[in-house]
């Protein structure tokens, strides 16, 4: 095994996407308060800012900053490749 460990964990999305409601950040300079306020809730991650109030779901954190996007869990690359192949799983498809 190499390359990064695939971890699952929550995932939000960035502050400045549609997802979060509470508009842009405000101007420290000028507006102290409230930048304390709007920055308690967007705490700074590894891709910027991300919103508290705009949970995406379970992600696998490595492939979402790989792909700079939310990638669920489930749509591991690395979980992906070690689901066992035919015959494991029950197909519905095949009963025709
Ligand atoms: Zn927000
Ligand atoms: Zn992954």
């Amino acid at each position: 095994m190499s390359g990064p460990k695939h971890e699952r964990g929550p995932f939000y999305w960035s502050a400045d996407s549609e997802y979060c409601k509470h508009g842009t950040e405000p101007d420290w300079n000028a507006n102290g308060d409230t930048w304390d306020l709007w920055s308690d809730r967007h705490p700074a991650s590894d891709d910027g800012r991300i919103c508290l109030d705009a949970f995406a779901g379970e992600a696998c954190l490595t492939c979402s900053s790989e792909e700079v996007d939310m990638i669920p869990w489930d749509d591991c690359r690395i979980r992906v490749r070690i689901r066992p192949k035919g015959g494991m799983v029950p197909n519905p498809d095949t009963d025709h």
